[in-house]
C-alpha cells in the first residue's frame, strides 16, 4: 500500500495513541482531536486497546514513524536501505534521515506549519537551497546547506503565520534560523537525542527488526 494517506490525519493520531503534530497550529491547542477523544478511532475504539504482540509491536511504531513523516511505504523503506548503508545505528541513521529531510527542516525552522504545508511551499517552487530553486521535499540536508523562502514569496501568510507561531516554540540547535531574511542554515546532523518527530519517544530497533525480516 504505496499511496499517501489523505483521510482525516487526526484518525492517525487517535490510532497511535499519541500526537503525530499533523495540523499545525491546531496540535497545541484543547481543539486537538487526542485532547478531546484519548481512544483509537472506529466502532470499538473506546473499548481499550489491543495487546501487542511482538509483530504488531514493530508494525506499529514503524506506522507511527511514516505517518509522523507523512510518507509511504515505498518511500520509508527506500530510506531504510540508504540507512543500513551509513556508518552507526541503522535506526538511528533513518530517524535523523527523516529529520533532516527538507520538508521536515522547513517546518523545524518556523517556515510553515506542519510537513504537508511544507511540501505546498515546496512544490510550489517558493523554496531555495544554496540559491536555487529545490522542489524536492525528500531532499536531505546537509552541514552548510542555507534554506530559504525566495524573496518574491516572503510575504505568503502561511509563512508569517508559522513564523509568528514559532517564535512561541523552543529551537533546535543544529541549525540557525534569521526569519526576517526567511533563511537557515544547517550548523551540523542531529544526533538521535534531538529528533523530534513523534517527539522523540520512538524504539526505532522494532522498526529495524520488522524491515530486517
Ligand atoms: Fe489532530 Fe494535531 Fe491533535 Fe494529531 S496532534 S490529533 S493532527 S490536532
Amino acid at each position: 500500500m504505496c499511496a499517501v494517506y489523505r483521510g482525516p490525519v487526526c484518525k492517525l493520531c487517535r490510532r497511535e495513541g499519541e500526537k503525530l503534530f499533523l495540523k499545525g497550529k491546531r496540535c497545541a491547542t484543547a481543539k486537538c482531536a487526542l485532547e478531546k477523544r484519548e481512544y483509537p478511532p472506529g466502532q470499538h475504539g473506546s473499548s481499550g486497546r489491543y495487546r501487542k504482540s511482538g509483530y504488531g509491536l514493530q508494525l506499529r511504531e514503524k506506522q507511527k514513524v511514516k505517518r509522523a513523516a507523512q510518507m509511504t511505504e515505498k518511500h520509508i523503506r527506500k530510506f531504510f536501505v540508504i540507512s543500513e548503508k551509513q556508518p552507526g545505528p541503522t535506526g538511528a541513521n533513518l530517524l535523523i534521515l527523516l529529520e533532516t529531510r527538507l520538508d521536515n527542516v522547513l517546518r523545524l525552522m518556523g517556515f510553515s506549519l506542519s510537513i504537508k504545508e511544507s511540501r505546498q511551499i515546496i512544490n510550489h517552487g517558493h523554496v531555495h537551497v544554496n540559491s536555487k530553486t529545490c522542489n524536492i521535499s525528500s531532499y536531505v540536508v546537509r552541514t552548510g546547506d542555507v534554506i530559504s523562502i525566495k524573496a518574491k514569496s516572503s510575504d505568503m501568510e502561511s509563512v508569517k503565520d508559522a513564523i509568528e507561531e514559532s517564535e512561541k516554540m523552543p529551537q533546535p540547535e543544529w541549525f540557525k534560523v534569521d526569519t526576517a531574511a526567511r533563511s537557515g542554515e544547517i550548523l551540523r546532523i542531529p544526533t538521535r537525542e534531538e529528533i523530534t518527530l513523534c517527539g522523540g519517544d520512538i524504539s526505532e530497533n522494532l522498526i529495524v527488526e520488522l524491515y530486517s525480516k
